[in-house]
């Protein structure tokens, strides 16, 4: 295994021998990260590649394991990451007090370097269980992309974001033409199938990392494009539509074509304090209507707020 794919262990303690014992201990397996006092351990636990988990000695200088975690905890980007600490304070009382500040586990020293092992490799594995059933968690069962809440969450950090950055953001809302009659006489099934197919090439016409696919509900689509302005995004919308075009999935009971299409809101926004998320989701919503209602398998955009 490369060095870099082995999940980073930081180990904190202010003894030099004890940092290369549990270093030495755990390299084989795992990349261990060194520091000999609090303030370097905070340092990398906010650097740009965190430690996937921490052992934390509790006496040290100038500032403690206690106080350490707590620096950890307080922090929506480190809060998550598991503490163990290795710690020579070996009262119920001291082992009460830093399970109580959010560690995972504590073991005293001396400690047994196979326990010490065993117990790393547990608590990795829990965090790692607990980051798919997160993923599952936004993810929509019938098509696998995005689920709506989490399009609700990204759109919500994106707004605040786009907000602070004063740039241009786009929204396309996405639903399928004539699909009550597709469903009718090709079936529910069928009709999943398709909806799949169609969550596929969407997420296909998107480019950039930052753009958002997610399923809003039932046969509609979202698509959010943050730092995106109407003449890129509309870019993005219609080769969205000949994504769908290209599927040529037949559907004899279109009024207006003889295979499967989509129409498509779209909106772009300077973000600004009169206009709310809501808004910028009913402006979508609003050139959708004019889409379907002027032909649909078509694009209506639009600017607001500017
Ligand atoms: P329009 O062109 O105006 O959008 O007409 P439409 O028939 O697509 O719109 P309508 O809202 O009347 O019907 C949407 C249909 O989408 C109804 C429902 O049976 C179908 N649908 C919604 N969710 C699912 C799903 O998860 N699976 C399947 N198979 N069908 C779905
Ligand atoms: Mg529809
Ligand atoms: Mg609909």
């Amino acid at each position: 295994m490369e060095q870099n794919d082995k999940p980073r262990i930081l180990i904190v303690d202010d003894e030099k021998m004890n940092l290369k014992v549990l270093a030495d201990l755990l390299k084989e397996e795992y990349s261990p990260v060194l520091a000999r006092d609090g303030d370097q351990a905070l340092q990398h636990a906010f650097s740009d590649s965190p430690p996937d988990l921490i052992l934390l000695d509790v006496v040290m200088p100038q500032m403690g394991g206690y106080e350490v975690i707590k620096h950890l905890k307080n922090n929506d980007k480190t809060k998550n990451i598991p503490v163990i600490f290795v710690t020579s304070l070996d009262s119920v009382l001291d082992e009460e007090h830093g399970l109580k500040l959010g560690a995972v586990d504590y073991i005293t020293k001396p400690f047994s370097p196979p326990i010490v092992k065993i117990r790393v490799h547990n608590h990795l594995r829990i965090v790692h269980q607990y980051k798919l059933l997160d993923q599952l968690a936004y993810l929509d069962g019938l098509t696998e992309i995005s689920n709506r809440r989490r399009f609700d969450e990204y759109f919500q950090r994106e707004w605040a974001r786009s907000a602070r950055s004063a740039s241009p953001c786009s929204l396309a809302m996405v639903d399928v033409d004539f699909f009550k009659p597709y469903n009718d006489h090709y079936g529910h099934a069928m009709g999943d199938r398709t909806l799949q197919r169609i969550a596929k090439a969407l997420d296909n016409a998107l480019m950039r990392p930052a753009d958002l696919i997610a399923r809003y509900g039932g046969e509609e689509f979202v698509m959010l494009l943050p730092e995106t302005d109407a003449f890129a995004a509309k870019g993005v919308a219609e080769r969205a539509l000949e994504k769908i075009v290209e599927l040529n999935i037949p559907h004899q009971y279109s009024q207006i074509a003889d295979h499967v299409t989509v129409s498509i809101g779209l909106v772009t926004t300077k973000i600004n304090d009169s206009l709310t998320p809501q808004n910028f989701v009913a402006a979508a919503d609003k050139n959708l209507y004019l889409a379907k209602e002027s032909g649909r398998n078509r694009l209506v955009a639009g600017v607001i707020g500017f």
